[in-house]
């Protein structure tokens, strides 16, 4: 038996009704006690004891929607994000240095650039990557990973002609002659991401393939994250979990949302479930539309702005029903990507459709992102119960690009204190490497709505302090039906903390990003620390 006392800290326990705590016993992974001081070195005597110096303890953060291998396979791609390269020569050069590191067989790969945040104001061209990257293939990702450029050599690879009609679920880019510009959005941008990603995963020995899931593991634990659910899980990538899990190698509690075609898959293999208490496949993804900053999240009228369509749905609502009724009835907690009113609404039909019985929502079926739910479909999500897993990040990091794309209904997207009043749970989540899986990002957005332009968007929107915690904590906790283990600092819960050098519930929001991150813990065990506090333990 392992004791520890943690003491001489801060501790916002997130407990609905507790009173004020000054010392936490952790025993053998889990939280024994947390209360007055006295009491709780009086309970372990023996205790190994830790004192923290005023900093403050947090329950560990969760994100509730991020995509942890990609963040690991995009660590070793150019990064072409705003404002690093805030320009097309910069991504060429990018591009360039990625070409020399990538080996032969492996696309060129940089990522992370915003259109409307490059000086250009508009996507680079296949011309400007063969420029760069002449005679192989390159790709670069659009930072929604709902988009990219391809290169000549990587078009024809991907079997891409000029002549070639825009394929289902997708579109190209053309110039004026109608030839393809190498841009790429949505159905055929995802299946060359999971066709490299898959191919390169395979290239990867053993090693490798741990090395990107413990590089995306120690990049998540220094920003204070313990858990976190991956949206885009399948066969491949979950293969590197389950090696990284069983070597120990894992720095978070991963709940996998396995993709909808890898489901036969799944069960086949017998692989549904918790595989250990840092590995779980309970819920199935599904994507009913595109992306907001990419414009093809399918929406009702026509977007102000490039491509000027109404976006893409991927399933009518019939056949989306049919899927949400099977997974429900093989016991899944179902996950589907929503982001334009379109593509909420058919969510909602279907969701209503599965859960006509009126039990509620046992299973927790989430709506991911719900970034235009817009007053009545909120509505209608909260009667049946919907948990909405959202991303406040967004705000600061593409809300100058929903301004320009929605228009007068800009202070109405991702209305998170008017979804909470209506009655749904929303939980909080980055969608990294979308944008930065920093939570305290999230949380500073949450209360303050600020475009990286200094733009308000939905004032009557903010948050308080502490439900923009919530959102990384209980709620978090809840959307992964982990509320009895994790979320809270509770006696019986898992020993899940962060400490921070700072206290965010008194913070000034806006300097809530630049709280340092002292030590992250899980289940009892320091996973990250930039200091001395549990040096030996
Ligand atoms: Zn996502």
């Amino acid at each position: 038996m392992t004791e520890l006392v943690v003491e001489d800290g801060v501790f916002v326990t997130m407990a609905a009704d507790a009173g004020p705590a000054g010392a936490m016993l952790i025993r053998d992974g889990r939280i024994a006690a947390i209360g007055q001081a006295e009491a709780v070195r009086a309970a372990a005597p023996g205790a190994a004891v830790v004192r923290l110096g005023g900093a403050t303890v947090v329950p560990g953060l969760i994100d509730a929607h991020c995509h942890v291998a990609d963040v690991g396979y995009l660590a070793a791609a150019a990064d072409c994000s705003q404002p690093s390269a805030p320009e097309i020569a910069t991504i060429q050069a990018r591009l360039r240095e990625a070409a020399d590191r990538t080996p032969e067989g492996s696309w060129v790969t940089g990522s992370g650039y915003a259109e409307y945040e490059l000086r250009e104001g508009r996507h680079p061209t296949r011309a400007e990557l063969d420029q760069a990257v002449p005679g192989r293939p390159a790709v670069l990702y659009h930072t929604s990973l709902h988009a990219c450029v391809l290169n000549t050599a990587a078009l024809r690879e991907a079997g891409f002609a000029d002549r070639q009609p825009d394929p289902a679920g997708g579109a190209f880019g053309r110039d004026s002659q109608g030839r393809l510009d190498g841009v790429v959005y949505e159905a055929p941008m995802f299946a060359l991401f999971e066709r490299n990603l898959r191919r390169d995963i395979a290239r990867m020995g053993a090693g490798a393939r741990a090395g990107l899931v413990r590089t995306a593991g120690q990049r998540l634990a220094a920003l204070g994250l313990t858990s976190a659910c991956d949206a885009d899980l399948r066969r491949d990538t979950f293969g590197a979990f389950a090696e990284a899990d069983a070597a120990g190698l894992l720095s978070q509690r991963i709940y996998g949302l396995v993709v909808h075609d890898q489901v036969d898959w799944l069960l086949a293999a017998g692989l549904r479930g918790r595989h250990s208490d840092r590995l779980a496949t309970e819920a199935v993804k599904i994507w009913a539309d595109g992306g907001m900053s990419s414009r093809t999240a399918a929406i009702h009228g026509t977007y102000p702005v490039p491509p000027h369509g109404s976006g893409i749905l991927y399933f009518e609502r019939d056949e989306l029903t049919e899927m949400v009724r099977d997974f429900d009835a093989r016991g899944f907690q179902v996950c589907i990507h929503a982001q334009g009113d379109r593509a909420i609404e058919t969510v909602l039909d279907a969701y209503a459709a599965t859960l006509a019985g009126g039990a509620g929502n046992p299973r927790r079926h989430r709506i991911e992102h719900g970034g235009a739910m817009y007053p009545p479909l909120a509505d209608r999500a909260a009667a049946l119960g919907m948990v909405v897993v959202s991303q406040p990040g967004f705000l600061s990091a593409l809300g100058d690009g929903f301004a320009a794309a929605f228009g007068d209904r800009r202070d109405q997207l991702y209305s998170f204190a008017s979804w909470q009043r209506a009655g749904i749970t929303v939980a909080g989540s980055s969608d990294a490497p979308v944008i930065t899986p920093d939570p305290l990002i999230g949380i500073r957005d949450a209360i303050l709505r600020r475009t990286s332009d200094g733009r308000l968007l939905g004032p009557a929107e903010r948050l308080p302090a502490r439900d923009a915690l919530a959102l990384y904590t209980t709620r978090a906790a809840y959307a992964c039906h982990r509320e009895s283990e994790t979320g809270s600092l509770e006696p019986g819960k898992l020993a899940d903390f962060t400490v921070l050098d700072k206290n965010p519930l008194e913070a000034e929001p806006g300097q809530i990003p630049g709280i340092r991150v002292l030590a992250t813990v899980l289940g009892g065990t320091p996973v990250y620390q930039s200091s001395d506090i549990f040096r030996g333990r």
